[in-house]
């Protein structure tokens, strides 16, 4: 047990059957989450399908350790995306917390108005933070496009320092393709890693998708979340396979889903019955 999270005889099967022999000495976790409630403004409701759960980076460290016995794990840990956070506060305090490894890595959260200028001082004062974290729920906007979420004063900062933007695409790549590509070539310092290989929670349309990113040398995928074999295949498939990064976005759910009372599988056709919305994705 770390934290809300405890090792299931499924989760120990799927290790001892279809993993032990595969999975390599030393594992990097590209995408996880950290979370802390004292950043959160009081009385503000979750703006994420999931509920409370404090994940510190032991915890976190805990659950890697679980679920990859026996493995060197290290992380790129960031905190969960969530309207009313004190976005400056709870990076450093993630950053601070990631630096007890010194082969991990934090990102930082970022506001739609987020201070271009407090953020610079952020990280020169954190050497681990080397990528910001933007997020489209975070915008009220609909439909929202990346600019929205993504303020050009970060993302010149980003370019300047040479950071990473970790991407969540609320519709998948296909609407974004275009805009993604004017930012590469507008900041050609920033890398760009698209979460959930590229919000393909839904896998059809994720091979014209990829298509769009072709010459785009500054694009990676991470698979955090993805639970369909399909995206997988097609990621690797498509995709160049040196720029698809293990992620597991793990402690995301060790509170459980607000929509089923604790016990969510995850944004996927086994998570039935479940009361999510129609369409919605975390
Ligand atoms: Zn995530």
């Amino acid at each position: 047990m770390s934290g809300g999270f405890a090792l299931t005889a499924a989760d120990a099967a799927c290790w001892r059957d279809e993993l032990e022999d595969f999975v390599p000495p030393r594992v990097f976790d590209a995408h996880a989450h950290l979370r802390n409630e004292a950043f959160m403004a009081p009385g503000v409701p979750a703006s994420n399908d999931w509920r409370s759960a404090e994940t510190s980076f032991a915890t976190l460290q805990g659950i890697s350790a679980a679920l990859f016995p026996g493995r060197a794990v290290r992380h790129f840990a960031f905190p969960l995306p969530l309207r009313g956070v004190d976005a400056l506060g709870i990076s450093a305090w993630a950053a601070g917390a990631v630096a007890a490894d010194p082969c991990s890595r934090a990102a930082a959260q970022l506001l739609p108005e987020g201070d271009a200028a407090a953020l610079a001082r952020l990280i020169a004062g954190q050497a681990n933070l080397v990528a910001l974290k933007p997020y489209h729920a975070l915008c009220a906007r609909r439909p929202v496009r990346i600019a929205d979420y993504l303020p050009l004063p970060a993302l010149a900062l980003a370019d300047r320092l040479g950071l990473a933007v970790i991407l969540h695409l609320p519709a998948g790549l296909a609407p974004d393709a275009a805009e993604l590509r004017r930012l590469c070539g507008d900041f050609p310092r920033v890398r760009w890693i698209l979460a959930h290989c590229a919000g393909a929670f839904d896998a059809t349309a994720l091979a014209a998708a990829l298509a769009a990113t072709r010459g785009l040398a500054a694009v990676w995928l991470d698979t955090a979340a993805i639970c369909d074999p399909r995206t997988l295949v097609i990621a690797l498939q498509g995709f160049d396979r040196a720029r698809i990064l293990f992620g597991t976005d793990n402690a995301l759910g060790i509170g459980g889903c607000r929509w089923r009372k604790g016990a969510c599988a995850g944004a996927m056709p086994s998570c039935a019955p479940c009361a999510r919305p129609a369409g919605k994705r975390a």
